[in-house]
């Protein structure tokens, strides 16, 4: 038996890795959490029984704990319940399947505490990828990627050397609006962004896709899980999303990992790893593709992709700076407060005015994110 905590357990990765517990009976969950959505975490509850429950919504943690009293389960709020669920005695594994930076101190306790960790919030690795590796290695924590791209990394690594790897090739749908340039983009809606041609997932990281942000975000993931150089870590627009990622080696081999667009198969693996399982699912039916095709992806009519390379490449605090600004400006994109385009501009705005503080502490941090949700507030 493999027992797990899910922290963001009604989200689109949590919701799937609850599918993966339904069809394997050697997995046992310990601890769910969720952002506000009550009702269905309750539902959850219910059917995998948790030992505990946390809600970051601190009134609706209390409503839950009375709509549970009948239960064996207890029910904790805010920061301090999600890092008492990422630390729950008998959890060997967490998956952390929450949206943005809130991951970041959850994810610390959680290795603090020995757990292994499946990790598709890749917000945590983007600010303080160089807290959450060290401190994975100084305890022997396993940092088991989900995220597709760096899923098919490191299955494609699986008995290769290190040292004989030249350049990760991370592949890119390009999102709804491929082919379009700023001009063509500058009136795009909410709903237009939120139509992926290929993923189903959650509402922050369809309009990371729309904006090619996500893609910037995930080659700093990479750069931290697989300790890469950026300069050697290039995008590769593949729209047909059946190539999720390949490595080159010094030889010039290039391995892929192909599949169907289906986040369960990283998930599994995560949570099996070394092992594979058999998984119920769509294959791959090669007589029925006609061609798989390669871009190049446009930094320019992207900004956000462009920005976000450099701020990984600048280190430091500008990735916390970018990355809070998109998370703002998403959220404010999302509640038609702002416009697609503003997006990026917003991004590069306070990248622009910040003063880069090199190996930032995890108060730095956190401080740097408050001051630039701060300015964008003063931007209004
Ligand atoms: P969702 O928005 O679908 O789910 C997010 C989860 O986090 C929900 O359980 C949500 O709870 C919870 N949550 C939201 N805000 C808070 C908060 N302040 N405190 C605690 N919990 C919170 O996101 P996804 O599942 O799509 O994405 C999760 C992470 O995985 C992201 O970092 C994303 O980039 C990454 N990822 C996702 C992929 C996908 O296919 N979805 C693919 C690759 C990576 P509630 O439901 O109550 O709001
Ligand atoms: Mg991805």
């Amino acid at each position: 038996m493999k027992n797990i905590a899910i922290l963001g357990s009604t989200g689109s990765i949590g919701t799937q890795t609850l599918d993966i517990v339904r069809a394997n009976d050697d997995l046992q969950v310990i601890a769910l959490t969720a952002g506000s959505n009550i009702e269905l975490l309750e539902q959850q509850i219910r059917e995998f029984k948790p030992k505990v429950a946390a809600v970051w919504d601190e009134e609706k943690a209390v409503l839950l704990s009375q709509r549970v009293k009948d239960l064996d389960v207890e029910v904790y709020k805010g920061m301090e319940g999600l890092i008492t669920a990422a630390t729950t005695d008998d959890a060997v594994i967490v998956v952390l399947a929450v949206v943005g930076m809130v991951g970041i101190r959850p994810a610390l306790a959680a290795i603090n505490a020995h757990k292994d960790i499946a990790l598709a919030n890749k917000e945590t690795l983007v600010t303080a990828g160089h807290i959450i590796m060290q401190t994975a290695a100084q305890n022997n924590v396993k940092i088991l990627p989900v995220d597709s791209e760096h899923s098919a990394i490191f299955q494609c690594l699986n008995g290769e050397k290190r040292e004989q790897l030249s350049s990760l090739l991370l592949t890119a749908s390009g999102g709804p609006f491929r082919n379009m340039t700023r001009e063509m983009m500058k009136n795009v809606t909410v709903e237009d962004a939120l139509n992926h041609p290929n993923w189903s997932m959650g509402r922050k990281i369809t309009i990371d896709s729309a904006t090619m942000v996500n893609k910037g975000l995930e080659i700093i993931e990479a750069k931290w899980l697989f300790d890469v150089d950026i300069d050697n870590i290039r995008v590769v627009v593949q729209p047909q999303s059946l190539i999720h990622s390949m490595v080159e080696f010094v030889d010039g081999a290039v391995m892929a990992q192909l599949g169907t667009p289906d986040m369960r198969l990283p998930i599994q693996y995560a949570l099996y790893y070394p092992d594979r399982r058999n998984l119920k699912g769509e294959r791959i039916d090669f007589s029925k593709i006609s061609s798989i095709n390669f871009q190049i992806p446009d930094m320019e009519n992207f900004r956000g992709l462009y920005l976000a390379r450099e701020a990984g490449k600048a280190g430091g605090s500008l990735p916390t700076v970018m990355n809070a600004a998109n998370e703002k400006a998403v959220a404010m994109f999302l509640n038609r407060k702002i416009g697609f385009l503003d997006i990026t501009d917003i991004m590069e705005k306070c990248m622009n005015r910040h003063q880069n503080i090199n190996n930032p502490t995890l108060e730095d941090i956190l401080s740097v994110e408050q001051d630039t949700y701060d300015y964008i507030d003063s931007l209004k």
